[in-house]
């Protein structure tokens, strides 16, 4: 605690009772107190308001009207699941009668949680144009301030505001956006320096508790982070943060749509080839494709073109990389192999547990350089024997994948590893295994650890048994993955279908042309 809060706290009370007495003393002096009394008041006021002015000011200069300053959903490039999922969110907002008359309780909290420049800002403001609320933004930054208790204060503020801005809207509902939430809502406990962050936090969970008990305006809460993990659990609890959407790094597809989008407002030339720009800038997020067409209008510009030319933007791809420092694009032989060991994942997915992937993506995000989404499934609370070991089949599959493709293993499935070395131990420890129902204490480590790799080898060969037999439905999916970075669930769905009869291939015109294009990237793959 700063000397500083300490005065306010323990001070204040002591230095106005000693002030009275002093004005007391000095008024029975007859001196004139009136300048001194006008000085003790401004010193008085700059301290007290110090902490309540730069609220104001922080707040009041973050507070944008999201349904004026017209991002809309249509401004927001590849980002489909993050869009779907969204918009099914705030059917809660916009159909709030039927919210009400059903009874459900209202949504509180949406988080966007994805690497930085992926749109998380865009699609808070968007869902705020598309509810027609007040859209106020702030950071968790705002909240962290060397005084205690003005954290606490902000957050009180920010809610009230909101309040009072959606009764001032016509559609009575306002929409707080709050950037960087992990900084104010990082677990309880874990900073050492003082308690700040966690009145901060309490105040939040408080208010979003209270939120909406009053007739009246409605308040949701948006927040972003690229840090989940640090999240406090308490704000992910139903009733808080209870929807989670993701804005994840574009794929190819996703970047050519958010390239147009921003070559709407520059003139490009005709001969502009935006697939092979979008093809060139794998790992680049939204944000860098912004700069991306900026930094090739510039380069126009100085040549002295009237037009942006495709040497431009090929260009410009190389002065981002350099300007932000990001990484260059991983080597092709990686690539394939993270193509591969994903496509292991869904395809083993896939044949134990039909309708399991959502989704495959080889676009690195953070710290995985792919991954296979599952379709949301229902909430499990018992897990039969055969669930946990399909599980485990799937998560070894990756591995196994490189192995019968590539020869050899990586270190890219470590993960993988310890998930389904987890899941083993579980089943042991559920008394699943050959050794019957043993204790934790009891069992001995060495035999623990037989049983979990009797498991574990059992599920690698069920994997590989797969694998082996559906190797060019593999190397197909690669392929895909490696031409377009991402393959939905459906597709590989019905890539699975097609393969399992061979006659659609031909009634099926369109798609035979596609196979073959596909085999020709395959061939190239390999080649290299
Ligand atoms: P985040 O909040 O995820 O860090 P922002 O929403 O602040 O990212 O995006 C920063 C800028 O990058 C935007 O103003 C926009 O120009 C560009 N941008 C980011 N994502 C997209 C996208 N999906 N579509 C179009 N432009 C984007
Ligand atoms: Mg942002
Ligand atoms: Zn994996």
């Amino acid at each position: 605690m700063g000397w500083r809060e300490r005065w306010r706290e323990m001070g204040l009370p002591v230095g106005i009772g000693a002030g009275l007495a002093v004005v007391i003393f000095l008024l029975f002096q007859g001196l004139d107190l009136i300048p001194w009394v006008l000085i003790a008041a401004i010193i008085y006021a700059t301290i007290q308001l110090g902490g309540f002015r730069s609220l104001q000011h922080k707040i009041t200069k973050t507070v944008k009207n999201g349904g004026k300053a017209g991002v809309t959903f249509e401004d927001v490039g590849g980002q489909g699941t993050a869009k779907k999922e969204l918009l099914e969110a705030l059917d809660f907002l916009v159909q709030r009668d039927l919210v009400k008359k059903l009874g459900i309780r209202p949504l509180k909290g949406i988080l966007l949680s994805g690497p930085p420049g992926t749109g998380k800002t865009m699609l808070a403001k968007a869902a705020a144009s598309y509810t027609k609320s007040a859209f106020l933004a702030t950071s968790g930054a705002e909240f962290i301030e060397v005084y205690a208790g003005v954290g606490a204060q902000r957050v009180r503020d920010l809610f009230r505001r909101a309040r009072e801005m959606a009764k001032r809207e016509e559609n009575d509902s306002a929409i707080i956006f709050i950037d960087e939430i992990e900084v104010l809502g990082g677990k309880r406990g874990q900073t050492n320096s003082h308690l700040e962050y966690d009145q901060t936090l309490n105040q939040l969970l408080v208010e979003m508790d209270g939120m909406n008990l009053e007739e009246g305006a409605q308040v949701l809460v948006m927040a972003a982070t690229n840090r989940v993990d640090l999240l406090d659990p308490a704000l992910l609890r139903p009733g808080r943060f209870d929807r989670l959407v993701r804005a994840d790094l574009p794929d190819r597809e996703g970047r050519r749509q958010i390239l147009e989008i921003h070559a709407q407002n520059k003139p490009f030339a005709a001969a502009v080839d935006l697939d092979a720009v979008a093809k060139e800038s794998f790992g680049f997020s939204g944000a860098h494709l912004e700069s991306l067409t900026n930094e090739a209008a510039i380069l126009a510009m100085r040549e002295g073109k009237e037009e942006v030319e495709q040497g431009h933007l090929l260009e410009a791809i190389d002065k981002v990389i350099m300007g932000e420092k990001l990484e260059r694009r991983p080597g092709k032989e990686e690539l394939r192999r993270v193509a591969i060991h994903e496509g292991g994942h869904a395809l083993v997915g896939e044949r134990l547990r039909p309708g399991l992937v959502a989704n495959i993506t080889i676009t690195s995000r953070g710290g995985a350089l792919g991954y296979v989404r599952h379709a949301p499934q229902d909430d499990m609370y018992l897990q039969t024997k055969d669930y946990l070991e399909k599980d485990i089949a799937v998560l070894l599959a990756g591995s196994v994948a490189e192995e019968v493709v590539l020869g050899c293993r990586s270190t890219g499935a470590a993960n993988d590893f310890e998930h389904a070395l987890a899941t083993a131990k579980k089943m042991v420890l559920a008394g699943m295994s050959e050794a019957g129902v043993v204790s934790e204490e009891i069992i001995p480590q060495s035999r623990l650890h037989r049983m979990v790799t009797g498991i574990i080898a059992l599920q690698e060969k069920t994997a590989r048994a797969i694998l082996v037999e559906d190797r060019d439905i593999l190397e197909k999916i690669a392929a895909i993955l490696l031409d377009r970075e991402s393959l939905s669930g459906d597709n590989l769905r019905s890539l699975l279908a097609r393969q399992e009869l061979p006659a659609m291939k031909t009634s099926d015109g369109g798609d035979v042309a596609d196979l073959d294009a596909l085999r020709e990237v395959a061939a190239a793959g390999a080649a290299d």
